[in-house]
């Protein structure tokens, strides 16, 4: 049986989120009673008053957070019960599947169709994912002296400070929230000012799923105010991050200067996708590079933005790129078809536009798109942009623009295509195309990138570790690694005697 169609500008026009915070289990004004009006870069429509989370709302938000580690009223249930709270957890964002995905298309512009089969279903198999791992973790014991015993265990860091972007606002959220609450530690979200409304509604699900009042807050506000005091606050012990670069930076001066809390950054990217003669199905080639590049507006810190090509194909493979890019026209983000949305937001437009506007002043050639487009939407809206005759010192080739701009970049030879590869402040991911084992082995291996695809680039799994080399990170998110971040390693040292009976015969 066909579910019948869903009438999403019907459903949109009575969507009325909530923006206050979310503290000790309830919603709540901040505390100055100061609010930010949040438009939907969709058409412009009003969504609704946010908080303007400032330090006392951080400070109210940490001070639940710790009171709630400090009586171990979530860290001390046995595993298996909070394996049950977080896989309901799990269970109830799928059952607000509709609701969640409209929100975060209204909030930050990409299609519904995207929002409803990947960042709803991603969100809540991260969520089960960690649910069901936390109780397949086992310490150790050191192989040490008949009469020592050292035994290794992992405890929860405490507080912590998660501090997302608005690309993808619940999944960065998940990535953060679920393996530490799944460690036992409480926290603090902050989510980007630009797309606030979804956090919001994972914090009510999961107390709602059975999590205790106070393990999980969220207050939104701008990253100069909420985002500062929370990296700032002393009673803060790991801020997990995800942002740009320039923001990465400063949280690990706000921990230098405050309490020296352990921080983990996810950081910006430049991508880059190489296209070696040995590829013997180029259309497929293009047709991933295309649609990675293009999904999520272009707006994904793994976004393959800078294409390698040898120069004896280049040619055939910039004009391959060329012909996909109209698929990618943007469209209604309400619209079940659309295959692009919009740009998040007024401040990042002008920047998309800014970028495409110095890739032609450097000289670069545009081979597709390069406009604003659907200026009647009240939107904002960017075509898929390609250029061609990119060099490395280019701005479009050095600096990471979130948006739908890509660069096709020549090398004459392996050794070049790996340097120009590297050639960037950045190493998230990269990809090599080539049908010959040993060489796209022996590229892999020479590419700085904390992943590496072959012969594919959108294949992804939450039980892979996501993270970037160089500028682009020191942490990881997802799989098993990502427990780290959100424990302490503790080593306990027991004296074994063996003269020792206990006084017993
Ligand atoms: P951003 O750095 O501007 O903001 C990220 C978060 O930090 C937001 O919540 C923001 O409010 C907060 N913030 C901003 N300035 C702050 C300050 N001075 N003090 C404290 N907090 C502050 O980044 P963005 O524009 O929201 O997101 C885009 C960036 O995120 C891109 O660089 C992208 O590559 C990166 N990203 C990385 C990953 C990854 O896993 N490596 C994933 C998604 C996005």
């Amino acid at each position: 049986m066909n579910r019948p169609t869903i009438d999403w500008h019907a459903r949109a026009a009575e969507v009325r989120p909530d923006g206050r915070c979310f503290i000790d289990g309830q919603r709540r004004d901040a505390a100055s009673g100061e609010t930010t009006v949040k438009r939907s870069p969709v058409d412009g429509r009003l969504l609704g008053a946010v908080a303007r989370g400032q330090a006392a709302d951080v400070d109210a938000a940490v001070r639940s957070a710790r009171a709630a580690f400090d009586d171990r009223r979530w860290a001390r249930q046995p595993p298996a019960a909070r394996k049950k709270v977080l896989l309901r957890f799990a269970e109830l964002v799928l059952a607000a599947r509709e609701e969640l995905a409209l929100l975060e298309t209204l909030d930050m512009g990409k299609p519904i169709a995207h929002a409803l089969t990947v960042d709803v279903p991603a969100t809540a198999r991260c969520i089960a994912w960690y649910a069901e791992a936390l109780d397949k973790r086992y310490d150790e014991i050191a192989p040490t002296a008949e009469t020592g015993l050292a035994l290794i265990t992992r405890e929860p860091v405490g507080v912590v400070g998660a501090i997302v972007p608005w690309n993808y606002p619940m999944i960065m959220a998940a990535w953060k929230i679920a393996p530490a609450l799944a460690m036992g530690n409480s926290l603090v979200l902050k989510p980007s000012e630009k797309s606030p409304f979804t956090a919001l509604r994972l914090a009510e699900l999961a107390l709602q799923a059975g999590l205790p009042a106070g393990v999980f807050n969220v207050v939104p506000g701008h990253g100069a105010e909420a985002g500062e005091a929370l990296a700032l606050h002393m009673d803060v012990d790991a801020i997990g991050f995800t942002g740009s670069t320039r923001t990465g930076r400063r949280m690990l001066e706000y921990a230098g200067r405050s309490n020296l809390k352990r921080v983990f950054n996810e950081l910006g990217g430049k991508s880059a996708f190489l296209v070696f003669p040995d590829c013997a199905d180029l259309a497929r080639a293009a047709a991933t590079a295309a649609g990675s590049m293009y999904f999520n507006q272009g707006e994904s810190c793994n976004a393959p933005s800078r294409v390698l090509v040898h120069e004896a194909i280049a040619d055939q493979f910039a004009a391959l790129l060329a012909a996909q890019a109209p698929r990618y026209a943007p469209g209604d983000p309400l619209a079940p078809g659309t295959a692009m949305g919009a740009i998040v937001d007024e401040q990042q437009l002008r920047t998309v536009l800014g970028y495409i506007q110095a890739g032609q002043e450097q000289g670069a050639r545009l081979l597709a798109g390069g406009r604003q487009v659907r200026l009647d939407s009240g939107g904002y809206y960017v075509e898929p942009t390609l250029f061609d005759g990119v060099h490395s010192s280019m701005r479009i080739a050095q600096e990471e623009i979130f948006g739908p701009v890509q660069a096709v970049l020549r090398f004459r030879d392996e050794a070049e295509a790996v340097r120009l590869a590297n050639d960037t402040p950045y190493g998230l991911q990269a990809s090599v195309w080539s049908d010959h084992l040993s060489r796209a082995h022996r590229v892999a291996r020479a590419l700085r990138a904390g992943t590496v695809h072959v012969n594919q680039y959108d294949e992804d799994d939450i039980t892979v570790p996501f993270g970037g080399f160089k500028q682009s990170g020191n942490g990881r998110d997802k799989s098993m690694h990502a427990f780290d971040k959100y424990t302490e390693l503790k080593t306990t040292w027991v004296r074994i005697d063996p003269a020792n009976d206990g006084g017993n015969a």
